[in-house]
């Protein structure tokens, strides 16, 4: 059993991971990734505390920290009348080892998780390689790859899609269903160089606002800091660049002498398919569900996924259990997406880009107030991501 090959499609975080728990078991992985490196467009940043301790049993938490950095605090703020809810996760230092969150680009989690994949002799990684079809019989799956010397087939015993959003294998290699809807704006996800903190931020921070709806959060240690605002999806895409400065200028009034050091739009969604197993084909990660970013639920679920996957994976090539837990892995990796990750996701973009007055939000406010003074509101709204996590 032990001699078993798996085939990893996408080098995104979710792959990189994923390829490392299981090289980690003696498991022989290759990964293919279609772009000649590890893409680095603004997306992830803020790891919640429940999904360090996977990090740290893979041996990455303390490079990553290196790199990003650990923190505490938030601010709630109400863009129109200007009241800042600052709040911290203090109270979780009683239940966990990991009291914190980790703030780092998800390109650099990825190169991290790279470096230390690259240690193994079981495992191979290949840029530039990207899968295009797949047959499965009893006994393994054949996947078809392209990259610059042309078309090769690869043989392995599992293949496991992390190939995002636009995944292939969900789509093309089996065609499935990817049911949920599109939001009909856009979001912009920017980063600057600039020192909100001096401007009374703190390290996250949610603007909240049916207009100016905002996240703030600083990337790194050098002052990178991550704006991402909402806008209409009807305004034309070539002058994106233009409308940054008027929402930067909202946040900081008069603001000058920063760098905008890059950018992108997004589409947002909230999406799942219809199975993340067939057959010898697993997916994982957003190429499985895809949820706008308010909150930062669309990687942690694609981290829990991919721990879970681990565990699952090794129970069946190491020691020989049923390949039926693989639908429980779909099983219980679907629910906790569609019934806990994307209804919160939901909310918390109703509550950050749809904030104006009335009675639904005068409540959210109420609750979002508790936080600065309340222990138990903290923990409350803080352990909803432990939920997230499956495990065998
Ligand atoms: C603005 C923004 C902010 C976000 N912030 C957060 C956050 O703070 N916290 C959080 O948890 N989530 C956040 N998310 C969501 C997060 O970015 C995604 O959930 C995450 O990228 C999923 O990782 P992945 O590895 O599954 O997919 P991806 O990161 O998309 O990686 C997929 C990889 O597969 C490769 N690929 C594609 N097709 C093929 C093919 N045919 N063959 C081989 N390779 C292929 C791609 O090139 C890519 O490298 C955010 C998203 C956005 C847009």
């Amino acid at each position: 059993m032990q001699h078993q090959h798996i085939l990893v499609a996408g080098g995104g975080p979710v792959g990189f991971l994923t390829a490392l728990g299981l090289a980690q078991r003696g498991i022989r992985v290759t990964l293919v990734e279609a772009e000649p490196g590890i893409v680095n467009s603004p997306r992830a940043m803020v790891y919640h505390w429940s999904v360090l301790e996977g990090l740290d049993k893979l041996g990455l938490l303390d490079d990553a920290k290196q790199r990003g950095f650990t923190k505490q605090d938030y601010c709630h703020t109400v863009f129109r009348t200007g009241e800042r809810i600052y709040w911290s996760l203090d109270p979780l230092t009683d239940e966990t080892d990991y009291p914190f969150n980790l703030h780092l680009g998800q390109n650099d989690l990825a190169e991290i998780a790279r470096q230390h994949l690259a240690r193994l002799p079981n495992a191979e990684v290949r840029f530039g390689t990207r899968i295009s079809g797949v047959t499965q019989d009893a006994d393994g799956v054949t996947a078809t790859l392209e990259s610059a010397d042309g078309t090769e087939e690869l043989r392995a015993d599992w293949l496991i899609g992390c190939d995002g959003a636009g995944s292939a294998v969900r789509e093309k290699i089996l065609k499935l269903n990817f049911f949920g809807i599109t939001w009909p704006e856009r979001f912009i996800a920017t980063n600057l160089r600039f020192d909100l903190e001096a401007h009374g931020y703190a390290r996250a921070n949610f603007m909240m606002d049916d207009v100016y709806g905002a996240i703030i959060a600083k990337i790194d240690q050098t002052d990178l800091w991550r704006v991402t605002f909402m806008e209409d999806v009807n305004l034309p895409l070539e002058s994106v660049r233009e409308r940054i400065h008027h929402f930067y200028d909202a946040y900081v009034p008069g603001i000058e002498d920063y760098e905008l050091v890059q950018f992108s739009p997004y589409r947002m969604h909230q999406r799942c398919v219809d199975t993340m197993r067939v057959g010898r084909v697993v997916l994982a990660g957003d190429a499985a569900h895809i949820t706008n970013p308010t909150g930062g639920l669309g990687l942690t679920s694609g981290l829990f996924d991919s721990f879970f996957l681990v565990e699952v994976m090794n129970a069946i090539v190491n020691d020989g259990a049923s390949t039926d837990l693989l639908d429980r892995y779909s099983d219980e990796r679907r629910r906790a997406f569609i019934e806990l990750a994307s209804p919160q996701a939901t909310r918390n973009k109703q509550r950050i880009f749809h904030a104006h007055e009335g009675t639904w939000f005068d409540r959210e406010l109420a609750e979002i107030r508790k936080l600065a003074t309340d222990r138990d509101a903290v923990l409350g709204q803080v352990r909803f991501t432990r939920a997230l996590q499956s495990s065998l």
